[in-house]
């Protein structure tokens, strides 16, 4: 069962947060929005940015909800093949579609969704799978549309294609169950970057966190429970063989054997992501040890993200806004304390990086202040998410889609 969403945020602070997302709503309102479809970047999660800004904030933006959303079709149509990631393609669009129909019944989406269904279905009969295990670009971004798209018979086919697909990369070792990451992404860590021991990413935005959040979600709508239940028990044991006693210190990647940390302490990559999304796959697969031993393992961490340094972008994918906003949903979870403080902390580091008259609502206009970043990822949209979420009753239920959190099946939105 769900808590109903309580406000983090009271008083100037509360005051503060609302101000700013208010302003940033109201500026990337007018601002050309580019012809980008996607969710991160692009047209998809301005339709979950203006949704979210229509619940907390004033009704009126939801028109430009279902605008975005048309305009990503659109541009998606113009591609040839569209890209399927959650992040970037048709899995992203299908994923908002069937969410926003879910709470405004009067929005038609089924004729976008087949037609993401039918593109899914080719690609997760793919073998071998060439695609990473993440969300971002690989098996749990599309699995996670799949879970969304359930109860329609389309969904849970899916949903048993990526677990199935899961587990024929698996590779298992004495230390447990991982997934390694294809040669064709070995790029995303240098352009010569080579790994001739193997790669396995820790980090959350491409990472083996994700593949876990698969398997939990297929368990908890009761998909493929032969393979999910002994492939999750291998996928922990593998995590945790990587963990250090106490603070779990988890590498970003390993080469090999060999970890390979990074400094960053965000949403994509370093500890608070990682140990989030454990804790979330932990919490949905309703498996006591390890929802215990993953808690323990984001406390620990939590305690430093209150003496941390932080960051000096406020974005939600390495920056403030991120981190704030994993502590903000583990707090409405778990009522821990910490959490709360962690949050708090770090939602006071994005306010202070506010620069009123700069920017859409004072934000993201460092790189090029004549070309503000606006999107979701990397831009002031995404800022505006996390404050709204802190400040309002509303419940930012877009998240699952970066796996801030991870729904059960009982916990589609109320309509
Ligand atoms: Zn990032």
């Amino acid at each position: 069962m769900n808590r109903p969403w309580k406000p983090l945020l009271t008083g100037s602070l509360q005051t503060q947060a609302l101000e700013a997302a208010e302003a940033i709503v109201r500026d990337t309102a007018e601002l050309p929005l580019g012809k980008v479809p996607g969710l991160i970047a692009g047209h998809t999660g301005y339709a979950l940015f203006f949704e979210a800004a229509a619940r907390a904030l004033a009704p009126k933006w939801i028109d430009l909800a279902a605008r975005s959303l048309q305009r990503a079709a659109a541009l998606f149509t113009r591609r040839t093949p569209p890209p399927l990631s959650l992040h970037e393609g048709l899995a992203g669009m299908g994923w908002a579609a069937a969410h926003l129909s879910a709470r405004y019944p009067d929005l038609d989406v089924e004729e976008l969704c087949v037609w993401v269904d039918e593109s899914l279905e080719v690609e997760l009969n793919r073998s071998p799978w060439p695609h990473p295990c993440d969300i971002r670009d690989g098996l749990a971004g599309m699995g996670l549309y799949a879970a969304k798209r359930m109860p329609h018979p389309n969904g849970r086919r899916l949903l048993a294609q990526a677990v199935d697909r899961a587990r024929e990369v698996a590779e298992h070792s004495a230390s447990g169950a991982s997934w390694r990451m294809p040669r064709g992404r070995w790029s995303l860590y240098g352009k010569d970057a080579q790994f001739p021991q193997g790669l396995y990413t820790l980090g959350l935005a491409h990472g083996i966190p994700g593949a876990l959040c698969l398997l939990s979600l297929a368990h908890a709508h009761g998909v493929s429970l032969d393979v999910t239940r002994p492939l999750l028990e291998e996928g922990f044991r593998w995590v945790a063989h990587r963990a250090e006693p106490g603070h779990p210190r988890f590498p970003h990647y390993m080469h090999g054997l060999e970890h390979v940390t990074d400094e960053r302490f965000s949403w994509c990559v370093g500890n608070p992501g990682i140990t989030a999304a454990l804790w979330w796959a932990a919490r949905t697969w309703k498996d006591p040890h390890w929802e215990a031993r993953t808690l323990e393992w984001a406390t620990r961490v939590a305690v430093e993200a209150l003496e941390r340094p932080p960051s000096l972008s406020a974005n939600l994918c390495c920056g403030t806004a991120g981190t704030a906003h994993l502590y903000v949903r583990l707090y409405q979870a778990t009522g821990v304390s910490v959490f709360g403080e962690a949050a708090q902390r770090w939602i006071e580091h994005t306010l202070s990086l506010r620069q009123p008259g700069q920017g859409p609502g004072g934000y993201c206009f460092e790189q090029d202040p004549s070309s503000p970043l606006t999107d979701v990822q990397f831009g002031a949209a995404g800022i505006a998410l996390m404050l709204l979420a802190a400040a309002t009753d509303q419940s930012p239920d877009w998240d699952e889609t970066f796996l801030f959190s991870l729904g059960s099946p009982s916990s589609s939105p109320e309509v």
